[in-house]
C-alpha cells in the first residue's frame, strides 16, 4: 500500500513528490509516462521562474528537479496510468498500462492540460518559433512589436489584452463576426486602442525562414486573403484537460470536473473526494505557470501529509 500515489511529473507532480517525501511519508511513487519535467520541457527559454537569471531552456531548469526529489526517497516509475478508482476497501486503486495496479492511501493527479491545434499550414514547424500558446510565457520577447492572435474565446481575449499592453498592436485574428467570450471583456478589446479584429478570417498559413516566424496569411469568407507581417502568432482555440485518469468505467468522473474538464479544487487543491488532490494546468483556474503548477504541488503534498496521517494515526 502506497501512502502516496502521484500521477504525472511535470514541475506539479515533482514538486508533490519532493514535500510528501521530504515531509515525511514513507512509500511514495511518482507515475510518468514519459521523462519527468512535464511540458515546460519543449520550452527553448524560460525567464520568469523566480530566482533563475540569465538564458536557460526548459530541459535545463527541469533537469535536476527528479534528482532532487529521489534523494529524500520519492520512487518513480516510467508508466502510464489509465485510471485511478477507489477499491473496496475504500482506498485508491491506480490502474497501470501494463495491466498491474496499486493501491494508495492518497493520490495527487497533475497530467497538466495540453492546448488544441488551430490546423494551419506552418502551426507545427514554427511551434516554439514565433508560434506559442502561452502569453505570459513568450509575450515579453515580443516587446515593442506586432503580434498575432488566433481565437475567439475568452483565453484568446484575455491573453489579447495582455499582449496589448506589452506589444505595439495585437491583430486579434477570429473565424466569425462574434466573439464567444464575455461581454465585458469583448467591450475592454474593441475598446483597447491597439487591438485591430481581423474577422471572418480564417489562418491559412503561417510563414517565416531559418530565423522563425514572419507573418501569417489569413482567407477571409469571401475567398480574399491578407497578409499579416508579425514575428509573432498566439493561438488560443482551446484546450483539451488531460482528465483521463479520472474517467471512470461507466464515463463519470472519480471526482467533480466543471464543464471544461477542469478539476474542480478548493484552495488546498482538495478534490470534492477525500485523499484526492489535483494539481498544476488541469485543475480550475489554473495560471499555467511553471511557479504556480510546483505551488500548487506543495500544498496538496502538506495536505496529503496530514490525511495520511490521520487515517494511520487517527
Ligand atoms: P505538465 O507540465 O503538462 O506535466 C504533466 C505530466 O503528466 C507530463 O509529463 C505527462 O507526460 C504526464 N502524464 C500525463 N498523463 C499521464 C498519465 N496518464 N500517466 C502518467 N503520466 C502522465 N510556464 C512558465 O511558467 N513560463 C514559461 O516561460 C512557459 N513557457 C512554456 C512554453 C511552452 C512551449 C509550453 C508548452 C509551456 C510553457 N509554460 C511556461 C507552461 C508550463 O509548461 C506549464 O504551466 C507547466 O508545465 C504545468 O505543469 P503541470 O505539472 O501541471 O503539467
Ligand atoms: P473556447 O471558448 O473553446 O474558444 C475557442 C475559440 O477558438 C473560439 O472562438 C473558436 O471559434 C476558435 N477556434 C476553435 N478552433 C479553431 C480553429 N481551428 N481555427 C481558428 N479558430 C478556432 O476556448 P477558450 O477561450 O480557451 O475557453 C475555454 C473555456 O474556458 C470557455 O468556456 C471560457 O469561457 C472559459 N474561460 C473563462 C475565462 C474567464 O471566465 N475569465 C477565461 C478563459 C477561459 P468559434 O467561436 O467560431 O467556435
Amino acid at each position: 500500500m502506497l501512502d502516496c500515489a502521484i500521477i504525472g511529473g511535470g514541475p506539479a507532480g515533482l514538486t508533490a513528490g519532493l514535500y510528501t517525501t521530504r515531509g515525511g511519508l514513507a512509500n511514495v511513487v511518482m507515475y510518468e509516462k514519459g521523462m519527468p519535467g512535464g511540458q515546460i520541457t519543449q520550452s527553448s527559454e524560460i525567464e520568469n521562474y523566480p530566482g533563475v537569471t540569465g538564458e536557460i531552456t526548459g530541459m535545463e531548469l527541469m533537469m535536476p528537479w527528479p534528482e532532487q526529489c529521489q534523494r529524500f526517497g520519492l520512487k518513480h516509475e516510467m508508466v502510464e496510468v489509465t485510471r485511478v478508482s477507489k477499491s473496496e476497501s475504500g482506498h485508491f486503486l491506480i490502474h497501470k498500462l501494463d495491466g498491474t495496479t496499486e493501491e494508495a492511501l492518497s493520490v495527487i493527479v497533475g497530467t497538466g492540460s495540453t492546448p488544441k491545434k488551430a490546423g494551419f499550414v506552418g502551426e507545427e514547424t514554427f511551434f516554439g518559433r514565433g508560434v506559442s500558446t502561452c502569453a505570459t510565457c513568450d509575450g515579453f520577447f515580443y516587446k515593442g512589436k506586432e503580434v498575432a492572435v488566433v481565437g475567439g474565446g475568452d483565453t484568446a481575449l484575455e491573453e489579447a489584452l495582455y499582449l496589448a499592453k506589452i506589444c505595439a498592436k495585437v491583430y486579434l485574428i477570429h473565424r466569425r463576426e462574434q466573439f464567444r467570450a464575455a461581454p465585458n471583456t469583448i467591450e475592454r478589446v474593441k475598446n483597447s486602442g491597439n487591438i485591430e479584429l481581423v474577422l471572418n478570417a480564417v489562418p491559412e498559413e503561417v510563414y517565416g525562414d531559418k530565423m522563425g516566424v514572419t507573418g501569417i496569411r489569413v482567407k477571409f469568407q469571401d475567398g480574399s486573403t491578407r497578409n499579416i507581417d508579425v514575428p509573432g502568432v498566439f493561438t488560443f482555440v482551446g484546450y483539451n484537460v488531460n482528465n483521463e485518469v479520472l474517467k471512470q468505467d461507466d464515463g463519470s468522473f472519480l471526482c467533480e470536473v466543471n464543464a471544461w474538464g477542469e478539476v474542480v479544487v478548493d484552495i488546498s487543491m482538495r478534490t470534492n473526494v477525500h485523499g484526492l488532490f489535483a494539481v498544476g494546468d488541469m485543475r480550475i483556474a489554473a495560471p499555467k505557470q511553471v511557479v504556480c503548477a510546483a505551488g500548487d504541488g506543495a500544498t496538496a503534498a502538506l495536505q496529503a501529509i496530514a490525511y495520511v496521517d490521520e487515517i494511520l494515526n487517527g
